[in-house]
């Protein structure tokens, strides 16, 4: 297991830097409108929430240093691409739009075009964009995100190329604003990176070792987006339970802190892990009303065996002594989960261990996964089962889930559950959609006021991936 490090913060001569940073880059965009418009920033985000919280992160600097944002691509003076790294297929997409865009810096040579997160803080993707992407200007890894402005500094200013590595100091930058993209759901990082080095995870190779803000830092911020108006706070990390070691401030008494804060809002986390699930948070959970009714716990494999290989830290037996402790403090609450099959190694047995577990803890939700090799990791240099075994056990393992699913759903019908209304649903423009406390999506029929509230929705029918509801009352 990784070193526990403390976070480094950044020096005043380095803030003054940055801001001196932002200044130039400012001036060069105001000095230079084009028929007297802004430029327009692109972020373009792939991955997880955390990339999700970075890319709003990115924006908001963008924003301060004088672009407009856009969601258009052909409209982008400034186009930032947030790559994830978790799955290969996820890296070969990037390349094939980064290809695309090269049409557009034929068109537009102005143009700034720069790659950022996990995939660049390899330094062999990097150095891809920097050989075979001659119209790629910058890429800059997870833990430069803060020096964005610098980077920029330079590309647009001093009018070269810059590829930054991560520089493995691992600094939390507290002054980075953050444009955020919904008005009532945000996201709050608590801590960054991993120490666990799960042995098919290329995470704390790319994000650092854990390292986690001040909880005085975090609670300004909570309480900021509180009298902001946000209805829904999602605190994040990779491993978000194990917050706080540095402070000698568990993560139970943080999220209290947060729910103790006035205002109307529900506050959601992810992701924990099983080995990091302490008492005295199940019990803040079972006591916090404005604390999810939902646990985000991966189990990953339902074989101690497997489990080992991957590194967990925790066996089958410990994972469901736990589910039992959570049920008996929270009986209602739902329960969601992460698991892989075709883990290198995984037999026969091991895979009816995983579907003995699905069927004993009863989950609520379920998050499938076919295992696949991340280059650097050791379960990657292991010999690997055949795509054709893992898609079978992947699909018997869905036939288990989704009747459970269904069955589980069947006790919200005829009760009414508090949702937070997010908007018209994607899949049916002409009903609205919202997620209970135990993160069930609810499909209602509204109107576009409600977006952003809270309502009560009676739920009159129930199935393994939505229910469905009427309006009881908006507040
Ligand atoms: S705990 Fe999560 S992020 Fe950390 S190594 Fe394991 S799977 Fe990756």
């Amino acid at each position: 297991m990784g070193a526990r490090v403390s976070a480094r913060f950044p020096t005043e001569e380095e803030i003054n830097k940055l801001n001196k940073c932002i200044d130039n880059v400012r001036a060069t965009i105001d000095s230079d409108k084009r028929d007297g418009k802004r430029r327009n920033c692109c972020v373009v985000t792939y991955g997880c929430q955390q990339n999700e919280a970075d890319s709003e992160q990115i924006a908001g600097m963008a924003v301060e240093m004088g672009y407009n944002l856009t969601d258009f691509t052909d409209q982008a003076d400034l186009i930032i691409v947030n790559t994830c790294a978790v799955r290969e297929h996820a890296e070969k997409k990037v390349f094939s739009i980064t290809g695309g865009y090269k049409h557009l810096k034929d068109a537009n040579p102005e143009l700034v075009i720069g790659i950022c997160g996990c995939m660049v803080s390899q330094e062999k993707n990097a150095e891809k964009f920097k050989k075979s992407y001659p119209y790629v200007d910058f890429t800059f890894g997870t833990e430069s995100l803060w020096k964005f402005p610098e980077i920029l500094d330079v590309v647009i200013n001093k009018k070269k190329r810059s590829f930054v590595l991560n520089s493995g100091d691992e600094v939390i930058c507290e002054r980075t604003p953050s444009s955020r993209k919904s008005t009532f759901t945000s996201w709050l990082s608590i801590m960054y990176g991993c120490n666990n080095f799960c042995t098919y995870c290329i995470v704390p190779y790319v994000r650092g070792r854990e390292r986690s803000r001040k909880p005085e830092d975090i609670l300004r911020e909570a309480k900021q987006l509180v009298s902001d108006g946000y209805k829904e706070i999602t605190l994040l990390g990779q491993n978000v339970n194990s917050y706080g070691k540095e402070y000698g401030v568990s993560f139970a008494s943080l999220i209290k802190q947060i729910a103790e804060l006035d205002g109307d809002f529900i506050i959601r986390f992810m992701s924990s892990h099983p080995k990091d699930m302490s008492d005295e948070l199940i019990q803040v959970i079972a006591d916090c009303p404005k604390i999810e009714r939902h646990i985000h716990l991966p189990f990953q494999s339902g074989s101690t065996r497997v489990l080992k290989l991957m590194n967990r830290h925790y066996t089958r037996e410990d994972y469901l002594a736990l589910i039992h402790r959570i049920r008996e403090k929270n009986p209602d609450i739902s329960l969601s989960a992460d698991v892989m099959v075709g883990f290198p190694g995984e037999t026969e047995e091991d895979f009816e261990d995983t579907l003995n577990l699905i069927r004993e803890v009863r989950f609520d939700m379920m998050f499938s996964f076919i295992y696949s090799p991340r280059e650097g990791t050791p379960a990657a240099k292991e010999v690997q089962m055949s795509e054709k075994e893992k898609t079978d056990r992947y699909l018997r393992l869905l036939k288990v889930q989704e009747p459970i699913a269904e069955e589980m759903a069947q006790r919200f019908v005829g009760r009414t559950e508090k949702v937070l209304v997010e908007g018209r649903s994607k899949n049916n423009n002409e009903m609205f959609t919202g997620r209970t406390s135990g993160l069930k999506i609810v499909l209602f029929e509204g109107n576009d006021e409600m977006t952003g509230r809270f309502a009560d929705i009676e739920i009159t029918e129930a199935h393994a991936f939505a229910l469905y509801g009427k309006v009881v009352r908006v507040y």
